[in-house]
C-alpha cells in the first residue's frame, strides 16, 4: 500500500515545505501576517470544511433521488444549498460512480481540488507519483489502494482544473436501506469521494 504514508521523505515535498516555513516566518517578522490569524485560517479548513460535509452531500443524494439529479446537474448550486461553499469550490462537477463507470479524480497539473466539501488535499494526492501514474495505469493505482475495480467496469479519469473541481458520488452500499442520513454519512470516506476506494 505505497499510498498510505506519507511522502515526507520526497525532496521535492521536503523543499516546498522549507520554502513554505521560511516565507511564513518572514512574513510574520515583517508584520505582513498576524501568526493567530494564519493558525485560525488553517484551523478553519482543517476543521471546519473536510469530508465530512462531502459525506453528507453523498448520504443526502443516496436518500433523495430529486436531490441526487440536481446534484448531478448542478453540483455546484446543489452543494451550496447545503451551506458549503466558498474557495476552490466555486465550479464542482460531480460524476457517479454506478456499475458502468468508475470515476476517479486528480490534478495532473498540482492539486486542485473541493475545498469545501473535501477539505485539504491529503499528501498523496499532491504527490507526483500520483498525480502522473493514474492517468497512465488508473487499475493498477487504484489496485495499491486496495480496490479493485471489476474488468467490465469502465474507469474514468478526471483532471481537475483551476475551474472545475471534480467530485465522486459513490456508489451505496448493498443492505443499507433502512439506514438514515448521518449513519450513511458516516460509512462515507474521503478517499470514496475522490475514487479511490469503493464505500
Ligand atoms: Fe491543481
Amino acid at each position: 500500500m505505497p499510498h498510505d504514508h506519507d511522502h515526507d521523505h520526497d525532496p521535492l515535498e521536503q523543499g516546498i515545505a522549507l520554502r513554505v516555513r521560511a516565507l511564513e516566518e518572514l512574513m510574520i517578522a515583517k508584520g505582513l501576517v498576524d501568526p493567530e490569524a494564519l493558525d485560525a485560517i488553517v484551523e478553519y479548513y482543517e476543521r471546519e470544511t473536510g469530508p465530512r460535509n462531502g459525506a453528507a452531500v453523498v448520504a443526502k443524494a443516496w436518500s433523495d433521488t430529486h436531490f441526487r439529479t440536481w446534484l448531478l446537474k448542478d453540483g455546484t448550486a446543489a452543494i451550496n444549498s447545503m451551506g458549503f461553499s466558498g474557495f476552490q469550490g466555486e465550479h464542482i462537477h460531480v460524476v457517479e460512480n454506478t456499475d458502468e463507470v468508475h470515476n476517479v479524480v486528480v490534478c495532473t497539473l498540482c492539486s486542485c481540488y473541493p475545498w469545501p466539501v473535501l477539505g485539504l488535499p491529503p499528501t498523496w494526492y499532491k504527490s507526483a507519483a500520483y498525480r502522473s501514474r493514474v492517468i497512465r495505469e488508473p487499475r493498477a493505482v487504484l489496485t495499491e489502494f486496495g480496490l479493485d475495480v471489476p474488468a467490465q467496469t469502465h474507469v474514468q479519469v478526471w483532471d481537475s482544473t483551476a475551474e472545475i473541481r471534480y467530485f465522486v458520488l459513490p456508489r451505496r452500499p448493498e443492505g443499507t436501506h433502512d439506514l438514515s442520513c448521518d449513519e450513511l454519512a458516516a460509512l462515507v470516506t474521503r478517499n470514496g469521494m475522490i475514487g479511490t476506494a469503493a464505500v
